[in-house]
């Protein structure tokens, strides 16, 4: 467990903010609003006209309705979003995950309106939002790269055709500015290379609003390991252990967990420091995830989220740290109060994303909660917003818990979640909890170490009568 150590001089800092407005909904404005009142800090939330009878909306300082229910005039509002902190007093804006989370132009109107944006400034969010100035910033602080060229594909197709030779097949192109897993093309032989760079650089350009690509080399069975940083405005930054998501279905990630099985620290721990050195490179703030693919013994950096994730319980888990109320207390502008000597990460943890979806089809699945029980007891923690008599809306991401379990071995954590997994009960919508309980029921993912292909092989076994 981390040692309080004594405070530094630097916290003396005079507290920037008193309240906090949450630019979110769901799952992860009810667990921010816990941070902040753990924080003493007054919360004011916002919804849609699809939220307005969320419950953390009843317990918030003030509650408003700031659209309709689709994000695009709610969430995604930037000005109603700015309005709404001008209305209520809020001092600063929490992001979430998701929606403008990595936006850094709505980072910018934060902080151009006086407000303080609850996570790094407008630079660090847009280098790493491209994912060519990403790579270079990466390879600058010595964090391992995917094997490609850190510059744009030029037009010319003969020196395209040359950079793949050298790269070696397969490769993989990339929009510099994708996300979502959305803009990239697989190339397995030189033949498919110039058509499948004239589909994605279209692609790209409609999606993106731009046709810059890159190309790196495909790996094949990588496993997903990421690595959780936490660092404040004054330059002192330390990484909190690692987590596996490799468990994902169509880029989507359905179960994670932390530490990542199998991985001796002596190799994980010079990744960790390269990616300390790299925040403290770029002057970021915050918390921060640096993703790699991990194949054959050896990390290759793909991409970093400079936002709180989904899965940060499982490290809070792990570390006993409270991650969002240390992101809240960076963005005051108050120093870590922890050194990398402090962190220590003990037992294993697991989180599995409860989706209201259809188990088979996946589908997502709308409607009100009839009945719930949620499972409890040492080492089990869910985060979420609804309750019994909860509609669940079809405008929004279907995620609507996360049950988290905590032991002292991967086994037994194993066992908390398939004894949680049983005891939750949601009646009146479906759900994929039929789904995760065969999963933890599997023995390769029992043993751990399962790529990030693994999912979608063992669904198509399943599906195979
Ligand atoms: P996005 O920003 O769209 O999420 P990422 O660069 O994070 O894109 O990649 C998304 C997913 O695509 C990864 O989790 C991985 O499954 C796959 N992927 C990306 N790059 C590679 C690569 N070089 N080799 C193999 N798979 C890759």
């Amino acid at each position: 467990m981390p040692v309080a150590v004594p405070v530094p001089e630097a916290s003396a800092t005079k507290l920037r903010f008193d309240s906090v407005l949450i630019a979110n909904r769901g799952e992860i404005a009810a667990r921010i609003q816990a941070a902040c009142r753990a924080l003493d800090l007054k919360t004011v939330c916002v919804c849609s006209e699809a939220d307005r009878d969320a419950a953390y909306g009843k317990t918030a300082d003030s509650f408003l309705c700031i659209g309709p229910s689709s994000a695009t005039k709610s969430y995604l509002n930037k000005d109603a979003l700015l309005l709404a902190a001008r209305l209520t007093g809020a001092g600063a804006i929490h992001p979430g995950y998701g929606f403008l989370s990595e936006n850094a132009a709505f980072a910018e109107a934060v902080e151009k309106a006086g407000l303080v944006f609850i996570g790094p400034d407008a630079r660090s969010i847009a280098i790493m939002g491209d994912k060519i100035s990403a790579k270079r910033a990466m390879i600058a602080a010595g964090v391992p790269c995917v094997p490609g060229p850190d510059t744009a594909l030029p037009d010319d197709p003969s020196a395209v055709a040359q950079i793949a030779l050298e790269i070696g097949y397969p490769v993989i192109i990339k929009a510099t500015a994708g996300g979502g897993g959305r803009g990239m093309r697989v190339v397995a032989q030189a033949e498919q290379l110039h058509d499948a760079i004239a589909l994605t650089r279209e692609e790209a350009r409609q999606a993106f609003g731009s046709a810059e690509l890159y190309m790196e080399k495909f790996l094949r069975h990588p496993r997903h390991i990421e690595i959780q940083v936490l660092c404040d405005s004054h330059g002192n930054a330390v990484w909190l252990g690692h987590r596996d998501c490799s468990m994902q279905r169509r880029h989507q990630k359905v179960v994670e967990e932390a530490p990542a099985p199998g991985i001796a620290e002596a190799i994980i721990a010079p990744v960790g420091e390269a990616c300390v050195k790299a925040c403290q490179q770029i002057g970021y703030r915050g918390v921060g995830t640096f993703e790699f693919l991990y194949e054959d013994g050896a990390f290759y950096f793909i991409e970093m989220n400079t936002r709180l994730q989904v899965e940060h319980p499982v490290t809070e888990m792990t570390s006993g740290l409270d991650i969002v109320q240390e992101q809240i207390r960076a963005a005051q502008g108050v120093a870590l109060a922890i050194t990398q000597a402090d962190v220590s990460c003990n037992g294993h943890s697991f989180e599995c994303r409860i989706n209201a979806e259809d188990p088979e089809s996946f589908l997502s699945s709308a409607g009100v909660i009839t009945g719930l029980n949620l499972p409890q007891g040492h080492g089990i923690r869910v985060d979420t917003h609804i309750h019994a008599g909860y509609k669940v809306s079809p405008y929004y991401d279907s995620l609507i818990a996360k049950v988290i379990v905590h032991a002292p071995t991967r086994a037994q954590a194993m066992e908390t979640m398939r004894r949680a997994l049983g005891d939750t009960r949601i009646d009146g919508i479906s759900t994929n909890i039929a789904f995760l309980q065969a999963l933890f029921q599997d023995e390769a993912f029992a043993k751990g170490e399962t790529d990030i292909h693994y999912l979608e092989q063992w669904l198509k076994l399943r599906s195979k009568p």
